[in-house]
């Protein structure tokens, strides 16, 4: 929905409808056909599953995706003469994710950000820190407070912090806060760094991590994180060309008692002999989805253990920079009162010269922001803001605001670690049934959840299954 607002034209994201994909990729489907495989999902993962079974010639294969598009959490569009990324962003570990050659393959120019997710400290060497007055802090606090993050990251990796199971991130930070004997200041600017890191990386709040679950993750991919110009989606519109994809059609039953897999969408119904689902952790725990029968238990035990999360972007577009066009991040720290109210800005002019401010807010604040208007979340941030560079700051003349909890194809932004649950839920999430009900995405990823590579292999891990399956003798 495009709203107008003065002089200004202002979208609301939710609303927004991008039928460019619709126009794409929507093909009649034969509802009486039997297909070889079905895929739940036009996401990452189902895409990278449909994209490795044409590779290795199953071509029988259809998508079934609610949405009028296609990319799930990936989603671009261009309603300012420039993509905006309202889900992912990074393309993370160039060296060694499939999505990183990709760019290559189809030209997508890429830049390579400050922020590492190799090395999350890493971030702070580009970024203008304010306390919560809006006094900027100095080199030497920053630095000295980045060597104690450094000891703690090697504490973590080198299992020197010892707690209880159930103990939560915020508990490991405290633990070595007070073994430090970190205080004043320097504990406010610690906690703000601590929490700037890995929440938005969780989605969640420190004490709902689970600490033993992320010392236990272990991921083998390397190399730097990379921003697409053009926008996320480009990688997948390339390639999903030659696949057979229904849009517009969410699936409400999973039938898998009978031979084959049938399933139920708004479109119709539909017979495959094996079945991928990618639904989100977010729609799979709210149960819009019928499984016939019902899933096994430690799947919906797992399902109920794990956490989604919630991670949001306002967009803020100005018609020229007014903040250190050079640095990449901007933030504030929280006053006291409101301690919850985190913002990291992303400054966008500096990689593809768009005035752009990009905010990013996490966990319980990012899910309460959700059931804000949209005047409230500008005006937030507009103040933190003028905290930064005083009263005269000019208005933005557009934005774009997303609410990933709110949308029922996703309901929430990604996975993550709960209090209570371990990395055994993410492979109980991903276990097949039967042999015929397969699973993918980013929450069946044991050792890359909550990323786009960890989804798209997570599907190409499920279609090799498949493959198995279909070469096995009857
Ligand atoms: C704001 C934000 C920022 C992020 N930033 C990054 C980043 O920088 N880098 C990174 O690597 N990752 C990032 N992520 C995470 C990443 O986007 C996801 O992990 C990944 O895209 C998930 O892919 P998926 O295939 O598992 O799920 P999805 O992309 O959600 O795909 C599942 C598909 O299933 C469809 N579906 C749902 N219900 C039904 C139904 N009933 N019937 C049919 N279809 C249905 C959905 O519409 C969707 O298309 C971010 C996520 C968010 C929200």
């Amino acid at each position: 929905m495009i709203l107008t607002l003065g002089k200004k034209i202002v979208i609301s994201v939710f609303f927004l409808i991008f039928s460019v994909f619709a126009l794409a990729y929507t093909k009649p489907v034969d509802s009486s056909h039997e297909y070889k495989v079905i895929i739940i999902g036009a996401g990452s993962a189902g895409l990278g599953a449909a994209q490795y079974l044409y590779q290795h010639g199953v071509k029988d294969v259809l998508v079934i995706e609610a949405r009028n598009r296609i990319g799930g959490r990936v989603w671009t569009i261009n309603p300012w003469g420039t993509a905006t990324d309202l889900g992912a962003s990074w393309i993370m570990h160039a060296n060694t994710n499939p999505l990183a050659k990709m760019t290559q393959t189809f030209g997508v120019n890429t830049v390579t950000t400050v922020y590492d997710s190799n090395n999350l400290v890493n971030k702070f060497s580009s970024f203008d820190l304010y306390d919560s007055n809006g006094k900027k802090i100095s080199v030497p606090e920053m630095k000295s407070t980045l060597a104690l993050m450094d000891k703690f990251n090697d504490e973590i990796s080198h299992n020197k912090i010892h707690l209880e199971d159930n103990a939560t991130m915020a508990d490991a930070f405290t633990t070595f806060t007070k073994q430090e004997n970190i205080q004043g200041k320097k504990l406010q600017i610690f906690n703000f760094i601590a929490k700037d890191m890995i929440e938005s990386e969780a989605a969640a709040d420190l004490n709902q991590i689970s600490f033993s679950a992320v010392s236990s993750m272990h991921s083998n991919m390397t190399g730097k994180d990379l921003l697409p110009q053009g926008g996320y989606i480009r990688l997948f519109s390339e390639f999903v060309k030659n696949i057979e994809i229904s849009l517009n059609n969410p699936v409400t039953e999973i039938d898998y008692d009978q031979q084959g897999v049938n399933i139920i969408a708004k479109k119709g119904a539909y017979h495959a002999q094996y079945a991928i689902v990618t639904l989100p952790l977010g729609v799979l725990k709210a149960g819009t989805v019928k499984f016939l029968p019902k899933l096994p238990k430690e799947k919906l035990a797992s399902i109920k253990r794990l956490g989604m999360g919630f991670f949001n972007k306002v967009y803020l577009l100005f018609n020229k920079p007014f903040w250190n066009s050079d640095v990449e991040w901007i933030s504030i720290m929280p006053n006291k009162e409101k301690p919850k109210e985190h913002y990291e800005i992303l400054n966008l002019y500096k990689y593809f010269k768009q005035p752009i401010l990009l905010f990013f807010s996490a966990g319980s604040f990012s899910e309460e922001t959700e059931n804000w208007t949209d005047k409230k979340i500008i005006d937030d941030v507009i103040n933190k803001l003028k905290l930064i560079y005083g009263n005269d700051i000019p208005s933005p003349s557009a934005y774009l605001i997303t609410r990933w909890g709110k949308d029922p194809y996703a309901q929430g932004s990604y996975s993550y670690p709960s209090i209570g649950s371990s990395m055994e839920d993410f492979k109980n999430l991903a276990a097949p049934i039967e042999n015929k009900l397969f699973f993918a995405g980013e929450a069946t990823s044991a050792t890359d959840p909550s990323t786009v590579h960890g989804a798209f292999l997570s599907g190409t891990t499920a279609a090799k299954l498949v493959m198995q399956q279909l070469r096995a003798p009857l």
